[in-house]
């Protein structure tokens, strides 16, 4: 059998084109290869951001509660470690639990689509479009397609096969604890320059606290381990022993040339593609749009030059708008730039903490 289109991901950007294109063509034959599962599950923040939302709204969809996490935030408390400056300001997050908020938009695909779980470990051109190597658990399987479709996230197979890698990728690390009684804040962005060059965060998620960052892929983990200490020295308090660790790598853009979306059957969307906020990794938006965009565009497309030049059309304010968040980033993680802006306290409230 060869399929007409094989997603290699199951995260939001592959699960939002399989559903969009199914919704378009009902007859056409989709191998979806989900990587994702209980043992390996996508290390996140987990905020579904605004944008997000939005994003979602587009499509009348509306959040099951199951997806939610304790507590819901309506402040990030942000702490610059060096200078130890602390602003809070205003947030309108909804605090969720990813790995649920993956299988649920995994379960809005219209059945006729093939979900394998598996591992795609090649990909290659073949007359019939594109042969896809994939380790099940049932051992190694082939599959045709004509086309394939990358939503593999950061680090991305068909991308590294076919096209340009990103210039800057950061290894993202995330640790679990127990929240335990003592208060502890429910969100916080942290910004170190002496461990990295990227904020971290801490999100209370039910009885668990993550703390989390972005590190240079170099000694990342020491840099974790260090900027861990910086933090509990300025708590006041260890965060006690981790419940588990878990790591993957992120893409940060720095301009245009690192959004490639693809040509000629083989595309890419969300974070494979690059779109992701360079300023604060928000890219569950992205991955959303892209993936209905390349939908949208492969239902008017006569062929693969217009589809990737309607791809592209509809990406243009994605790519846009993540543009603007390399700027943005210049204003962020400039100490000197955001020691003012948190000094003069723009856009910043005033919380009064009453079980301290
Ligand atoms: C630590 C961290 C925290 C973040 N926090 C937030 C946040 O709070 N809010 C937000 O909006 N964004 C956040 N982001 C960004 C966000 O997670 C990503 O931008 C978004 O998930 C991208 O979606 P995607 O579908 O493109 O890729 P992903 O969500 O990364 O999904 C890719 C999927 O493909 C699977 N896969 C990979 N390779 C293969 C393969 N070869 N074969 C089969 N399957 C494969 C993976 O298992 C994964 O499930 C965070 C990122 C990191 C690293």
């Amino acid at each position: 059998m060869i399929y007409d289109v094989a997603v290699i991901g199951g995260g939001p950007a592959a699960a939002t084109f399989a559903r969009r294109y199914l919704l378009h063509r009902q007859g056409a034959s989709l191998l979806l290869i989900d990587g994702q599962n209980e043992q390996h599950k996508k290390p996140c923040g987990g905020l579904l951001a605004p944008d997000s939302q939005k994003a979602l709204a587009h499509f009348d969809l509306t959040l099951p509660k199951e997806v939610l996490v304790d507590p819901q935030i309506f402040t990030v408390q942000t702490i610059d470690l060096c200078s130890r400056q602390v602003r809070y300001y205003q947030r309108y997050y909804l605090n969720m639990d990813r790995y649920a908020f993956d299988r649920w938009l995994l379960s809005l695909i219209p059945p006729q689509a093939e979900i394998l779980p598996g591992r795609c470990t090649a990909v290659a051109r073949c007359k019939e479009g594109f042969v896809l190597t994939v380790m099940t658990e049932s051992g190694e399987q082939s599959f045709l397609a004509r086309r394939v479709i990358s939503a593999e996230g950061a680090v991305s197979l068909v991308r590294r096969t076919f096209y340009r890698e990103p210039k800057t990728r950061y290894m993202a690390i995330q640790q679990w604890f127990s929240a335990g009684e003592e208060r502890a804040p429910f969100y916080s962005c942290i910004f170190d320059p002496a461990t990295s060059e990227s904020c971290s965060w801490i999100i209370r998620k039910d009885d668990a606290l993550i703390f989390g960052g972005c590190f240079a892929l170099q000694d990342s983990r020491e840099a974790f381990e260090q900027q861990k200490r910086r933090l509990e020295s300025y708590l006041g308090r260890p965060l006690g022993e981790p419940i588990k660790t878990e790591a993957c790598q992120a893409v940060r853009p720095r301009g245009f040339s690192d959004f490639i979306t693809g040509r000629d059957g083989a595309y890419l969307i969300g974070e494979a593609a690059g779109f992701i906020s360079a300023s604060s990794f928000e890219g569950i938006s992205s991955a959303i749009r892209s993936g209905s965009a390349l939908a949208e565009a492969m239902s008017h497309a006569a062929n693969e030059e217009e589809l990737a030049r309607l791809y592209r059309r509809k990406t243009a304010s994605l790519r846009l708008k993540l543009w603007l968040k390399t700027l943005k980033r210049w204003f962020m993680y400039t100490p000197w730039v955001r020691h003012l802006i948190m000094r003069v306290g723009l856009a910043a409230i005033h919380v009064e903490q009453e079980n301290k």
